[in-house]
C-alpha cells in the first residue's frame, strides 16, 4: 500500500431523507445524522448540520431556519444538500485526516436525472475524485445480506422518512419496482393533523414522531398501549396535555399506511410469475426506519399472504449495503447507476 492509499479516505454515504449515515473505508459506519442543515437567513451562511442543526429545528429564532434538502425524497433545495454533503466529510475528514478519494452514494430510486447529477457534483464539490451511485433499495438488500446476484427474486420495502421504495431484485437488477412519497413523514404529519382536527391540539413535529414510535401501530396489538401527548389548545391557546390510545392513532394514521400497503400490492403485481413464486417462498424483506412501526410487517403479511420479516437494525441496511459496495467496487460495478455527464 503506497502512502498515497493510506492518505485517501474512501467512504459511503446514505442521503437519506430524514438520516445521513457515512461509513469510512475499512472502519464501518461511523456518522448517523439527521439530514438537516441549518442556515443564518441573512447571510445564507451554514450555521449547523446534523444534529446540531436538529436541535434548532422547530426552535429557531427568526434569524435562523433549519432546511431538510432531501425534504420528500427529491432535492428540495440543492444547496442545502451540498452544505450537507460537505459538512459531513469535513467532519471526517476531521477525524480521520487525509484527502477524500472514492465515494459511494445511495440515492432514492425515484430521483430525476437532474437530481442525481446534482448529487454527484456536489460530491465533487466536496473532493471526491470518483463518484458512484446505487439505488437505495439495491443497497438495502446487500446490507440485509441478501444474494443480489443470484437467479431468484428478492423483495425488498425500505420504508424511510419521505420515500417508500419497493424492489423486486433478481440477477442483480431491479425487476421490479415502485417508489412513493409517502413514508415516515407523512404518518408523523397525519398524527399531527388528528390532534389539530379532533381536539383543537398544537403539537410540535417531534411531539407527534414520538408517539407515532411509542404507541404507532398499522394492525392491531396484542397488547393496546397509551401514551400522554401534549401540546397548545388553538382555542385557548394554553398548554393542555391528554391521553391517546394505540388504536385512536391506528386510526389515525390508515391512510398513508394504506398507500404503502397498496404501493407493495401494485409492485407484486408486475412482478414477472416466475419471481413471484420465488418470493412466495422467500418472504418480503422490511428495512428503513419505516419497517419499524409496530404490526406493519403482520399488516403486510395479513393484506399479501405472503412472510415478510422485519430485517436487523433496519436503520442502518442501506448504509451497511454502501458500505459493502464500496469495500468490494468490482464485484459490484454493474449496479451502480449511470448518471450522463
Ligand atoms: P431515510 O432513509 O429517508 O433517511 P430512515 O430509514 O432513517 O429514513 O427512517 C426515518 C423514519 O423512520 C422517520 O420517519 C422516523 O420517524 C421513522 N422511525 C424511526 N424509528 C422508528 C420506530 N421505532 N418506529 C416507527 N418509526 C420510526
Ligand atoms: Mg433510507
Amino acid at each position: 500500500m503506497g502512502i498515497f492509499d493510506f492518505w485517501s479516505k474512501d467512504i459511503a454515504i446514505d442521503l437519506g431523507t430524514a438520516n445521513t449515515l457515512v461509513h469510512v473505508r475499512g472502519k464501518g459506519i461511523v456518522l448517523n445524522e439527521p439530514s438537516i442543515v441549518a442556515f443564518d437567513r441573512v447571510t445564507r451562511r451554514v450555521v449547523a448540520i446534523g444534529h446540531e442543526a436538529r436541535q434548532m429545528h422547530e426552535k429557531t429564532h427568526r434569524d435562523i431556519i433549519t432546511v431538510k434538502p432531501l425534504g420528500d425524497g427529491v432535492i428540495a433545495d440543492y444547496e442545502a444538500a451540498e452544505e450537507l454533503i460537505r459538512g459531513l466529510i469535513r467532519k471526517i475528514l476531521k477525524d480521520f485526516s487525509g484527502s477524500l478519494r472514492r465515494m459511494v452514494i445511495g440515492i432514492p430510486s425515484g430521483i430525476t436525472e437532474v437530481e442525481k447529477r446534482a448529487v454527484r457534483d456536489s460530491a465533487e464539490h466536496a473532493g471526491a475524485k470518483e463518484v458512484y451511485l446505487v439505488a437505495e433499495p439495491m443497497a438495502a438488500a446487500i446490507g440485509h445480506g441478501l444474494d443480489i446476484e443470484a437467479p431468484y427474486g428478492n423483495m425488498i420495502v425500505d420504508i424511510g422518512g419521505g420515500t417508500s421504495d419497493i424492489a423486486v431484485i433478481s440477477l442483480s437488477g431491479i425487476a421490479a419496482g415502485e417508489s412513493i412519497r409517502v413514508a415516515g413523514n407523512e404518518i408523523t404529519n397525519a398524527i399531527l393533523q388528528h390532534f389539530r382536527k379532533t381536539y383543537n391540539l398544537a403539537i410540535g413535529e417531534r411531539t407527534a414522531e414520538e408517539i407515532k414510535i411509542k404507541i404507532g401501530s398499522a394492525f392491531e396489538l396484542e397488547e393496546e398501549l397509551i401514551a400522554t401527548v401534549k401540546g397548545r389548545n388553538l382555542v385557548t391557546s394554553l398548554p393542555e396535555q391528554r391521553d391517546v390510545s394505540s388504536p385512536e392513532i391506528r386510526e389515525a394514521i390508515a391512510e398513508p399506511i394504506s398507500q404503502i400497503v397498496n404501493a407493495v400490492r401494485r409492485c407484486l403485481e408486475a412482478t414477472p410469475p416466475e419471481l413471484s413464486a420465488d418470493i412466495l417462498d422467500r418472504g418480503i424483506i422490511l428495512t428503513g426506519g419505516g419497517a419499524l412501526i409496530k404490526g406493519l410487517d403482520k399488516r403486510i403479511s395479513h393484506e399479501t399472504k405472503l412472510p415478510v420479516y422485519v430485517g436487523d437494525d433496519p436503520l442502518t441496511a442501506v448504509a451497511r449495503g454502501t458500505g459493502k459496495i464500496l469495500e468490494d467496487l468490482e464485484r459490484f460495478q454493474n449496479i451502480l447507476v449511470k448518471t450522463k455527464r
